[in-house]
């Protein structure tokens, strides 16, 4: 274990960065404080790095390489936290960075300042060491990943990034890791590779009527009619459909299984009926295969004597690679009753996944064996939640979402109390980064 990262770690933790889909209600004290940090912690970085503030907060360094054809690399993460919720329900206090029971305690410490670390920590020693690049290293940190802001600090990096003409070799973000598959059923080590994942809509089903007083509610009311239309939506998902991406995902599974569903998953396309059966009881696997639809809330009128002048309920969707905005609303508007509208509130279509064919996906999979044994298994797949990486696509065609963090049950849980990391897992995610560098 190496004590200088357990600090640096706690360091990064201690300022608590937490960021709101409204600016003015951030305090980017907090964040100047953090890049004074960086600063503080990793002196080479900048003074080698040409840094860049981009918008408010976000951090752009730029490493020149010696002249070359390769494309650069930008390794990512992303300077925000989540409120930290309950301080009476964390074992440690949340912005501690308690060293206890061999972990670092914390929010922010999985999600993801441990990225940070591990990415400056790899390149901060290369630069000591004298190594030179022939190809542009990046690293970029937006600072508001965790929520639906207007201005998305990743996307601001990336038009910046494209007004230079700067086009990407590969960039990695948070994501996957390694995990010993002994726990998913698999005699050896899984490296998880998230290429894509599916984009966040919103979308209104709403009625206006006039109101009125709740003692003569006529044929029923607007919430009544939003309500038909709820109830029509899901009873008509999505249909299944496998993407190129899921299909390689589920034959990489199948490795992990046993018996009839090993079989299933191995030819997904020849078990389609089957596979859409399990699905069907299997929330997992399920999102995997369509656009799917969850109405999250619902709003009538303001008393339970007056009759709503504006029903509405809001549906949250994750879109699939080849659905877009106008796919769904045309799905929607063709199942719901006529006197229902629905809106689009926010969300842009899904980006197209990267593929497992390029030199950059496959120098994950040799680095992956080189440090974890031939028999390593590698997993591609598509991400169920949402990361800044998904700006990317437009100037790169390799985006992943891997950190090469090795993974147990002593990691704290992501967005809920008591979140840490294992002193003893910082160092898993440098081997990864130094050798890509080295390697790339
Ligand atoms: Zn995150």
């Amino acid at each position: 274990m190496n004590e200088m990262y357990v600090k640096h770690l706690q360091g990064m933790v201690q300022i608590p960065t937490v960021s709101n889909a409204d600016d003015s209600k951030m305090d980017f004290g907090q964040f100047e404080k953090f890049h004074q940090y960086l600063e503080e912690i990793f002196p080479a970085i900048h003074s080698t790095m040409e840094k860049k503030v981009i918008g408010k907060a976000g951090l752009l360094y730029k490493w020149k390489g010696k002249d070359s054809d390769k494309l650069p690399v930008l390794l990512m993460g992303h300077q925000d936290v989540v409120p930290e919720g309950d301080h009476d329900k964390w074992k440690y206090p949340p912005y501690s960075g308690e060293v206890a029971e061999g972990c670092i305690w914390g929010r922010g410490t999985t999600d993801c300042k441990c990225v940070i670390l591990a990415e400056m920590e790899t390149v901060e020693a290369l630069i000591k060491e004298g190594f030179q690049p022939d190809y542009d290293i990046y690293l970029a940190y937006g600072y508001n990943e965790e929520v639906q802001a207007p201005v998305k600090s990743a996307k601001e990096i990336v038009n910046y990034l494209k007004e230079q003409g700067v086009r990407l070799g590969c960039v990695f973000d948070e994501g996957s890791g390694i995990t010993d598959g002994r726990v998913m059923g698999y005699d050896g080590y899984v490296c998880q590779v998230e290429l894509g994942e599916k984009a966040y809509h919103d979308y209104e089903i709403y009625k206006d009527d006039a109101g009125g007083h709740s003692m003569e509610p006529g044929q029923g009311t607007a919430l009544g009619s939003v309500s038909r239309a709820v109830v029509a939506l899901e009873a008509n998902p999505f249909p299944y459909r496998l993407t190129d991406i899921v299909e390689n995902q589920l034959k990489a599974m199948s490795q992990c299984m046993t018996g009839e569903k090993a079989a299933v998953y191995a030819d997904p396309k020849g078990h389609w009926e089957e596979l859409c059966a399990m699905a069907k009881e299997d929330k997992k696997l399920d999102s995997l295969l369509h656009t799917t639809c969850a109405v999250t809330m619902a709003s009538g009128s303001q008393q339970s004597n007056i009759l709503p002048e504006h029903a509405s309920m809001i549906m949250n969707c994750r879109v699939l690679q080849g659905d877009t905005e106008e796919s769904l609303l045309a799905h929607f508007r063709s199942v719901i009753p006529e006197d229902v509208q629905v809106r689009k509130v926010l969300g842009e279509d899904p980006e197209p996944a990267s593929s497992v064919d390029g030199r950059p996906y496959k120098l994950i999979a040799e680095i992956a064996k080189a440090n974890y044994g031939e028999d390593t298994l590698v997993i591609p797949g598509l991400l169920a939640g949402g990361t800044d990486s998904r700006f990317f696509p437009v100037i790169c065609d390799n985006v992943f979402r891997h950190t090469g963090f090795f993974r147990d049950a002593r990691w704290g849980a992501a967005h809920q109390v008591n979140e840490k990391i294992p002193c003893d897992a910082l160092e898993s995610a440098m081997k990864f980064y130094r050798e890509l560098l080295l390697r790339y």
